[in-house]
């Protein structure tokens, strides 16, 4: 298949592009930073969000679009939200405009979202059948997300809003900050630790992905989540249990907020989300548990 990826540089594009690639898939990974070593089945092809695509591109089998500003990579200021908002849905756009110019669509579009859709809760469990939009500015972020994406839809295009929970992974995302304390001896409890964290190890996003792909059922929002979310603290005692370094330093809600402002968020709340249209699709987890998935990635 011709699989183009937007933000297939990132943490999960990179292993995503790998993984696809290996399956004997050609990938053109769509950057704003072109790099010239592209191989055999790895192509790279300039991406330019604030204007239309240029290039001649062949027909897709699939497209996906992983791009955007990173949110935790600076404080929220006003400016910094612009930019989130912005880098997402100026990019959904531009892979609306690339379907509309492709000789003929791809068989399906999928568009990176997030669980943060969901808004935060310390009580209720989210499934894809959820209604709710939370009021943050995360929720509301991606409600603008999806609405781009849903343009697809239009299109006669099978569209997947890939609502990724908090991937786990050896070099990127969340997890090498949240153990580096654990590293030296001062990890322990998060804000009140109460909070959901829905979490996914990276080989089963890509795997998961991979099989959206190639299951025509499955469409709309999906929930890119292991079956089993747990409690911050939870997450922290199994850190710690695995790297065998104490949990007991608690970092208070309030100083993170004095440290981070509004984006503290980020780490003092959550969601309870479950994989409901992954599982009913007969999805089979690789890593289902927190202590599998952290034995895998925390080992040396
Ligand atoms: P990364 O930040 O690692 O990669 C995103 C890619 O987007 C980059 O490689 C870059 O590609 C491109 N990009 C970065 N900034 C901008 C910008 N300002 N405008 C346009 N493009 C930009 O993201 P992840 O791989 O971690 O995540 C992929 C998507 O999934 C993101 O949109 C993220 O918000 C979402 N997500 C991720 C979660 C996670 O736990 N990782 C959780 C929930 C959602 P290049 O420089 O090559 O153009």
């Amino acid at each position: 298949m011709n699989i183009a990826i937007a933000g297939g540089t990132g943490f999960i594009g990179k292993a995503l592009s790998n993984h696809l690639a290996s399956q004997g898939h050609t990938i053109y990974i769509l950057t704003r930073r072109p790099k010239l070593s592209s191989s055999s089945n790895i192509r790279y092809v300039l991406f330019t969000p604030e204007s239309r695509p240029q290039a001649n591109f062949p027909a897709f089998d699939a497209v996906i679009n992983l791009a955007g500003e990173p949110i935790n990579r600076r404080r929220w200021t006003k400016k910094q939200k612009e930019r989130i908002v912005h880098s997402r849905v100026s990019t959904t756009q531009w892979m609306i405009e690339l379907i509309k110019s492709l000789p003929s669509p791809p068989r399906v579009f999928i568009n990176a979202s997030a669980i943060g859709i969901y808004g935060t809760s310390l009580t209720d469990s989210f499934t894809e059948e959820s209604s709710m939009i939370g009021n943050d500015f995360l929720a509301q972020t991606v409600a603008k997300w999806e609405k781009e994406a849903k343009q697809a839809e239009s299109l006669g295009v099978r569209t997947v809003m890939a609502r990724f929970g908090v991937v786990l992974g050896k070099n990127g995302g969340a997890l090498p900050k949240i153990v580096l304390p654990y590293r030296f001896w001062i990890g322990g409890p998060i804000g009140s630790g109460q909070q959901w964290i829905s979490w996914i190890h990276i080989n089963d996003v890509v795997r998961a992905l991979a099989y959206i792909i190639d299951h025509k059922q499955l469409a709309g929002p999906v929930n890119i989540t292991s079956p089993s979310p747990v409690r911050m603290g939870q997450f922290g005692e199994t850190v710690a249990r695995i790297l065998h370094r104490p949990h007991w330093l608690r970092v208070p809600s309030a100083m993170l907020r004095a440290l981070l402002g509004e984006m503290s968020m980020l780490v003092t709340e959550g969601q309870q989300v479950i994989p409901k249209k992954l599982m009913e699709a007969g999805f089979v987890f690789s890593f289902p548990t927190l202590e599998k998935s952290l034995a895998d990635l925390l080992a040396t």
